[in-house]
């Protein structure tokens, strides 16, 4: 049976444009019957996402910088004033300063490493202490993280580290916000082409070794990592939390 989200009201935050990993997951949490908020980055992408989130029949669209004081709070706000409930938020945000995330990270920056920390990282745990008091039923919370949290990757670099942080943080808050029946997930999906993507340097070579190191031999899509996000935050998959769910066809389990 595929999941059934009908209900259910989801925040999705980090779509960009139609490649972005976030709107095949909004995709498919639609498709499963949830209400949805989306948001944008600023006034420049808004005309990007406006379309989409048409297209998803978004309740509520809104605007979110994590970077900006306030943005965040006043988001939930919304959310609370609206909706007065949520059900799930996905989290499909990550940012470094090109200069650290292009240098070894025995070389980055004190400015570079809490930026890419704020944005990439803190802003779901944020998101996570915003989220919890709407979350009178329960809930699902995910991020979107990467094998190089795990292993070294070349060129990950500065967001290796960044995803280990991510990855723990949601072990932590899954064991503090089990007892709330608020389950937390990274979802790790193999490389995909996207704009945050084109920022690493040498991605496509990254891109066709992932594919040659998959079991299946193939790059994943948008809306298989949809498939599983919206499984996640579905009611069946209630026994599961604090969990890394890799989408990446196998690749991670080859050495
Ligand atoms: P994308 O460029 O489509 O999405 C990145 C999103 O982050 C954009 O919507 C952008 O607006 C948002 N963002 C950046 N700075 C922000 C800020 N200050 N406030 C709010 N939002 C901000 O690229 P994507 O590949 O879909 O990336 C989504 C997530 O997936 C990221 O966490 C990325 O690390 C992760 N991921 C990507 C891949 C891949 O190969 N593309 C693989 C594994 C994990």
């Amino acid at each position: 049976m595929p999941p059934d989200l009908s209900g259910k009201n989801g925040l999705v935050v980090g779509i960009a444009n139609d490649r972005s990993i976030a709107f095949g997951c909004a995709a498919a949490f639609r498709a499963a019957g949830a209400d949805l908020a989306v948001t944008y980055l600023n006034d420049k992408a808004r005309a990007h996402v406006q379309p989409l989130a048409e297209a998803l029949e978004a309740e509520l669209f809104l605007p979110c910088d994590v970077r900006e004081p306030g943005q965040v709070r006043q988001l939930f706000a919304r959310l609370g004033q609206s909706w007065g409930r949520l059900d799930f938020l996905l989290h499909s945000v990550a940012f470094a300063p090109r200069e650290d995330l292009h240098g070894r990270v025995t070389d980055c920056s004190r400015e570079g490493f809490d930026m890419a920390m704020n944005v990439s990282c803190h802003s779901f745990i944020r998101m996570a202490r915003h989220a919890e008091p709407l979350m009178t039923d329960g809930g699902a919370l995910m991020t979107m993280s990467y094998y190089g949290a795990e292993k070294v990757v070349d060129n990950y670099n500065l967001m290796g580290p960044v995803k280990a942080a991510l990855e723990a943080s949601v072990r932590y808050m899954a064991a503090e916000l089990g007892p709330g029946n608020i389950r937390v997930y990274a979802i790790s999906p193999g490389p995909l082409k996207t704009r945050a993507a084109s920022g690493i340097d040498r991605f496509d070579e990254l891109m066709e070794r992932a594919a040659a190191k998959a079991p299946r031999h193939a790059l994943v899509t948008i809306e298989q990592i949809g498939g599983v996000a919206a499984f996640l935050a579905s009611d069946q998959a209630d026994g599961m939390t604090g969990n890394v769910v890799y989408v990446d066809n196998g690749a991670n389990i080859v050495d």
